[in-house]
């Protein structure tokens, strides 16, 4: 049997309608280097361990009855690359959910690298690139800059799944701070 790997977890969302198509159970991975100007979770670019987790564990105690799927975010999540893997990997084959990845690297930046195919095997989506301010999204598609790309894998979805109009969540913290995320308007 595969050796479960421990993934470390900034946050888990059970359900969000705004992290790309339908309703999706999201994972925010901890630690990033890019150190973008303005990013949306800054608290999950310092390299700590948070929380620990096996990718059938994440699926055991967070996936909801009636998920389309599983986003993945960050925090760069290719940082922890064979944990990644696991975790699609996991997504796809044992709990039938389609997936999105946002990375902060670009799809030439990954591709360069021995083993990403591997891990592109078990993506539906990938929406990369850096959060760069000069270009915040403002046609309502679910990224943060518009010179971050879609890059569709399979047929499963297209850029219209990635619309998000008027689509506003509300996150309680940990810390009971509240924040308000979404596309409830043009920017
Ligand atoms: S890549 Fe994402 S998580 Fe990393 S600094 Fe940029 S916006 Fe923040």
């Amino acid at each position: 049997m595969e050796e479960q790997l421990k993934i470390n977890i900034h946050s888990i969302i059970p359900r969000s309608d705004i992290n790309g198509p339908g309703s999706r159970m999201v994972v925010f991975f901890q630690g990033c280097g890019a150190r973008c100007r303005d990013c949306f979770n800054p608290e999950t670019q310092v390299f700590k361990m948070v929380s620990l987790y096996t990718a059938e564990e994440i699926f055991h105690k967070h996936l909801e009855e009636g998920m389309e799927g599983l986003t993945v975010s960050g925090g760069e999540p290719f940082l922890q690359a064979e944990e990644l893997h696991q975790l699609l990997k996991t997504a796809k084959n044992d709990y039938g959910l389609t997936t999105v990845v946002y990375t902060g690297f670009t799809y030439d930046e990954l591709s360069a690298i021995d083993g990403m195919e591997e891990i592109f095997d078990f993506v539906d989506v990938l929406i990369d690139g850096r959060y760069d301010r000069k270009h915040k999204e403002k046609t309502l598609l679910a990224r943060g800059s518009t010179n971050q790309k879609f890059h569709f894998f399979t047929k499963r979805y297209n850029v219209d799944d990635f619309y998000m109009p008027g689509k506003v969540e509300v996150i309680i913290g940990q810390d009971g701070n509240v924040t308000e995320t979404g596309f409830s308007k043009i920017a």
